[in-house]
């Protein structure tokens, strides 16, 4: 059976947890670096990057994880995960910042970009490889640049602020800015998975 890792610091794990049971895959909950021994991919979900990205220094989890994506075990960050995957963020209000992050992918975000929680919206769109899907964007980040190995697979059309990089992908590692969870969008997953070498 099939293994996912799913960061279970803070924020909406426990969604994720539910859905891989849900498809038949087995979660494996990671609060410590012995949990993640043996998983065949990880998620990292949303919630608050500042928050998840201390606690990920506190736990001593940030080399393990990035050794993890050396080895080429499949990555997902969503929304505060993807914050964490980038190389370069951007808060929407302060500007640059230098919030623990992992930087995995070749990207640029701006986090908050659709404004506060009051500004969430959903929409549907299409990512490459994946779909046509149903997305919930609740403070997320936008990708706003990409390069070196990463490209981007989806873009939202915000009726106000423009179009932006909803999703991306380098290698076996994905971002996405919007809640696969929340929607019970299963064919996020089935990408996802179908990324895992048999
Ligand atoms: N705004 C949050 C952050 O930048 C992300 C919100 C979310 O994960 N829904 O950490």
């Amino acid at each position: 059976m099939v293994r996912i890792g799913v960061l279970s610091l803070q924020g909406d794990f426990l969604e994720h947890i539910e859905i891989l049971r849900e498809m038949g895959v087995e979660p494996v909950v990671i609060k410590n670096v012995a949990d993640l021994k043996g998983i065949d991919g990880l998620i990292i979900p949303g919630g608050e990057s500042t928050t998840i990205g201390s606690l990920v220094m506190m736990r001593r989890l940030e080399r393990p994880i990035k050794e993890l994506a050396d080895s080429g075990t499949p990555i997902m960050g969503v929304c505060a995960g993807a914050v964490l995957l980038a190389k370069k963020v951007i808060d929407r209000v302060v500007g640059e910042t230098s919030q623990v992050r992992l930087g995995l992918m070749d990207m640029t975000v701006i986090r908050n970009a659709f404004g506060r929680q009051v500004n969430s919206f959903m929409t549907e769109l299409e990512v490459e490889g994946v779909g046509r899907v149903r997305a919930a964007f609740i403070r997320a980040p936008a990708i706003v640049e990409t390069w070196g190995s990463a490209r981007m697979i989806a873009y939202v059309n915000h009726l106000r602020l423009g179009r932006f990089g909803a999703a991306a992908l380098q290698d076996s590692i994905l971002a996405i800015s919007f809640h696969p969870e929340i929607t019970s969008e299963r064919k996020v997953y089935n990408f996802f998975l179908s990324m895992i070498k048999k």
